[in-house]
């Protein structure tokens, strides 16, 4: 007798998509097999018409805990997960207190403990190296290590950012040794004041639109990224490539690709690939420039031939006042620079795929899956536990119907997350998570929440369990 047994859907499992059934029994996949194979269980979830996927795995988000959460904390963060169809979260350390030691990383740990409905894992800064904290927070069992390369205002002023290269460079070779990959939202400071400089001059500094749409840029991103792949290959530390949501970018990427010799990956985020429209978002928008067609052709080129490797949400939850009040004020950069997106990410992904913007047929969903799951779970060392359909790993799963037509809304998601907003208002999109499936647990059906806070578990990489 199983616990649970998932019937009749289309189940992606190493080797590709197969018509099964999936027995799951102690939180772990027991069989994946015909229905009249399998055993019988106490529950079972009809897939008939769906897609049975590998749990997701967002890679980046922010949860806003400690420190900011009247913007998000441990429970909405995870909710908003699970209903977006997420099983496992990596929250960024521009937290306060920033995770740059085991004491302020194990206090995290401590928070989703008591509060997650989905598996989670904090990341960690690397900038306490120089007193020995690099290898204690590998042990303690964070997944990678992220920098911001950036210090100016929130959210970049905590102790998780950093403008000077060399420190950054040392924190290249502290990590190194761990085999743990160092992560960079990559700036080059220089150019970010200029750029600023140059909009007083003009009277524009405080001029929302003007500030938006000339920060992020290439000169900005890519000129640092040059230099990070230097220094994090000449300290033989793997590195992730954070934001690659820029044509010139993305080359820079290509390029990398062809001669690196030591760990690179490169990440992009849902909030830089799927467009957003002043339309949709309205007073709360902020012109990018990754929203430009340019930069929007040659990130999705990139995700459907695999020069981009990973993807994330950046969910980066900010409340609609202070959206607003940083446009009134004249000080833009209030605002911080991202959107809500745990709700709205497998939806428009699944509506990518639909589109064959990642590929035809089947060959996309899949494409989807090592974007947003396997791949991830490969690098970071948490497969085949996570990121697999397989007899042995974790009931992790997301089960989708790919046919289902919805608007999105306030109401249905940005139900979760604390901030109650999402840009994409009024947007068509065509697939939806029907259920959340953490180690074998429901945590989310049809929108509903059916966990208590603290089910989530943290999980770190198999190689640092003893
Ligand atoms: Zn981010």
């Amino acid at each position: 007798m199983a616990d649970l047994l998932i019937e009749n859907g289309t189940v992606y499992i190493p080797s590709g998509f197969v018509r099964a059934g999936v027995a799951i029994e102690g939180g772990k996949i027991v069989a994946i097999a015909k229905e009249s194979h399998l055993p019988k269980a106490d529950m079972t979830v009809d897939a008939e018409g769906k897609f049975v996927l590998p749990g997701i795995i967002d890679i980046h988000m922010h949860m806003r805990e400690p420190g900011y959460t009247a913007k998000e904390d441990y429970l909405t963060g995870t909710q908003a997960a699970a209903a977006g169809g997420i099983t496992f979260v990596c929250p960024q350390p521009n937290v306060n207190p920033a995770p740059n030691n085991v004491e302020k990383y194990l206090l995290q740990v401590e928070l989703g403990e008591k509060k997650a409905v989905v598996d989670f894992n904090p990341v960690a800064s690397p900038l306490l190296y120089e007193r020995g904290q690099v290898p204690e927070l590998a042990k303690a069992g964070t997944v990678y290590f992220k920098i911001f390369q950036k210090v100016t205002k929130y959210p970049y002023d905590t102790e998780a950012g950093t403008s000077n290269t060399a420190h950054v460079y040392k924190a290249f070779k502290a990590v190194a040794p761990t085999g743990l990959y160092c992560a960079v939202h990559p700036s080059n400071e220089d150019v970010l004041t200029e750029t600023l400089n140059d909009l007083e001059r003009d009277g524009r500094r405080g001029d929302y639109d003007a500030y938006w749409g000339s920060t992020y840029v290439s000169d900005e991103l890519t000129s640092a990224a040059v230099q990070l792949n230097w220094f994090s290959e000449k300290a033989k530390c793997k590195y992730m490539a954070f934001h690659c949501w820029l044509k010139e970018y993305l080359d820079l990427v290509r390029m990398i690709k062809k001669q690196r010799k030591v760990g690179f990956l490169a990440e992009v985020e849902a909030f830089g690939a799927f467009a957003i429209l002043r339309q949709e978002a309205k007073e709360l928008h902020r012109p990018h420039p990754a929203f430009e067609k340019e930069n929007q052709e040659a990130t999705w080129k990139a995700l459907r031939d695999g020069a981009i490797d990973v993807m994330g949400t950046d969910h980066s939850p900010t409340l609609r006042e202070d959206v607003i009040e940083s446009r009134r004020s004249g000080k833009p950069e209030n605002r911080g620079g991202g959107f809500p997106m745990l709700e709205t990410y497998v939806p428009l992904m699944l509506t990518a795929v639909n589109k064959g913007m990642l590929g035809n047929g089947t060959e996309g969903l899949q494409r989807m899956v090592s974007l947003c799951s396997e791949r991830i779970a490969k690098e970071l060392r948490l497969y085949p536990e996570k990121g697999a359909i397989q007899v042995g790993s974790d009931a992790d799963i997301t089960i989708v119907d790919i046919k289902r037509d919805e608007t999105i809304t306030d109401e249905k998601h940005a139900r979760y997350t604390k901030v109650h907003w999402t840009p994409f208002v009024g947007r068509k999109v065509q697939g939806l998570p029907t259920h959340t499936i953490v180690r074998g647990t429901i945590v989310m059906e049809e929108g509903e929440i059916l966990v208590k806070p603290g089910y989530g578990n943290f999980v770190k990489p198999i190689v640092n369990r003893q």
